[in-house]
């Protein structure tokens, strides 16, 4: 059996967005599936509309999502020589040809096939022309399409599809400055990189036929086709950044992880039974184009947070922190400084959905924060201030272990006769200026005792100068 040979080949004409990821995946998947080679192609052709900084983001994209190729990237514009030569091949062998027709003519003919009730296409008047050539016109190459048959695609997603020769026309596939065409050289490129399988989204469905009769002249062997459909917005409409649909690293920049991020893009579309949570290992044993929906999957959002909550509660503290650290600097919070970061994380992770979640919910950790005034009102009665006194002097004596604060908190509701949150709620607020942490015996453990009584007695001073609620 031949090797199965895949590739991506974005255009850098804008950012890698969602769907543009989940075909690299798929191709990336089948190819591993199947112990196959897979190939990166920056389709570079456009130069009005590629960008350097677009094929960086690419890479980046890749990279970051661990989407590895084996070979690659190749880029089109450093080809152009060989699409020449391929181009000269077809118009010697008399399956590709000059076209002067001017632009001017062609409007013509397009009018009068409107007025006639025809669909209007090139008439091929140059196909078999013997006329001689208009002077100081530079001709385009078209392609002789074959006047009759069909093209059969049977999609390895779709199914069959089958185009009649007659309803395709000689399609340009070098401009009269030379240069070849977008379906020009991807059929040269997936002929030289003897690909196997084109999995592509179905944009790209009208160009098969037109592909594979270029191919066909070439003599080339016909790789078979995937056509995955598209991702739709929530709404039913193209997905767009309205739906949140952004460049993938914008993933990244709001604290996705990427496992998360390939795992939820593996479910948009495809299905193996129920399964939700899986590894990229897993997908890869399980994948198959079949199992690839012929409708179009929607976007949503909250589903994808909620993979990535399902991932976060699996990670380990170390990696959270050094994923959550740079949220951290960016607002001028060094987790350096303070608790060990890792356990932090770890205690934070059950109760986040991104990275960033639990950087904003880790400052109060490295920095003592004020409690709101609403929240003192709520929570901070002015009688519990004496017994917060009371507690912050019988810490200052104790072992620092989390079973020892949580006997302290005991034994002091027990000598008030309160009820634990009468105990616990101020004592969370006044240390974190937060009235929602992990639970309290946890969040002090960590803090250290020093800090703890230190940031007590600090409020307390606070109230008592006057910051008391009403
Ligand atoms: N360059 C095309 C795109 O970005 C993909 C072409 C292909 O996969 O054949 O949509």
């Amino acid at each position: 059996m031949t090797m199965v040979r895949t590739r991506f080949a974005p255009s850098p004409t804008g950012y890698l967005h969602l769907g543009g990821a989940r075909t690299a995946l798929f191709s990336w998947a089948f190819a591993r599936r199947h112990k196959g080679t897979f190939i990166l192609r920056v389709e570079d052709t456009d130069l009005e509309r590629s960008t350097p900084e677009n094929t960086q983001v690419i890479l980046d994209a890749m990279a970051w999502l661990g989407l590895d190729y084996d070979e690659g990237p190749f880029y089109q514009m450093q080809r152009m020589d060989r699409y020449r030569e391929v181009l000269k091949q077809l118009i010697e062998e008399g399956k590709a040809y000059y076209c002067y027709a001017s632009k001017e003519e062609l409007e013509t003919m397009r009018e009068e096939q409107i007025a006639r009730g025809e669909k209007p296409r090139y008439d091929r008047r140059w196909r078999d022309s013997r006329a001689t050539p208009p002077a100081g016109v530079s001709p385009v190459v078209r392609f002789k399409t074959p006047l009759e048959g069909a093209v059969v695609i049977d999609d390895l997603v779709k199914g069959r599809i089958v185009v009649n020769n007659c309803e395709l026309d000689d399609l340009i596939i070098a401009r009269s400055d030379g240069t070849p065409t977008y379906n020009f050289c991807v059929v040269v490129d997936d002929w030289d990189m003897r690909i196997t399988h084109v999995i592509r989204g179905d944009d790209h469905v009208n160009n098969t036929p037109r592909q594979i009769n270029i191919l066909k002249a070439l003599g080339a062997p016909l790789p078979q086709y995937g056509h995955v459909p598209m991702i739709l917005g929530h709404d039913g409409e193209k997905l767009s950044k309205r739906h949140g649909s952004v460049s993938v690293m914008q993933y990244e920049e709001d604290g996705y992880l990427p496992e998360a991020l390939l795992n939820y893009l593996a479910r948009l579309g495809w299905a193996r039974g129920d399964e939700e949570i899986f590894t990229m290992a897993q997908f890869v044993e399980w994948f198959d184009l079949g199992g690839i929906s012929r409708s179009a999957a929607r976007f949503n959002p909250e589903k994808l947070q909620w993979i990535n909550q399902q991932y976060l509660k699996q990670t380990d503290g170390a990696r959270l922190a050094q994923l959550a650290r740079p949220f951290m600097l960016r607002d001028g919070c060094d987790p350096g400084k303070g608790p060990d970061f890792a356990r932090v994380a770890e205690l934070l992770r059950e109760r986040v959905n991104t990275v960033k979640e639990l950087a904003d919910a880790a400052v109060y950790f490295y920095r003592p924060l004020d409690p709101e005034p609403t929240v003192l009102e709520q929570h901070v009665p002015p009688d519990i201030l004496p017994v917060m006194a009371e507690i912050a002097a019988s810490f200052e004596a104790i072992e620092w272990t989390r079973e020892a604060i949580h006997d302290v908190m005991k034994s002091t509701v027990a000598a008030h006769g309160l009820k634990f949150p009468r105990l616990a709620m101020p004592l969370r607020v006044l240390v974190t200026g937060e009235p929602q942490t992990p639970s309290v015996d946890a969040v002090l453990a960590l803090l250290g005792k020093e800090e703890v009584v230190k940031r007590l007695r600090h409020q307390l001073d606070r109230l008592k100068s006057g910051f008391i609620p009403e």
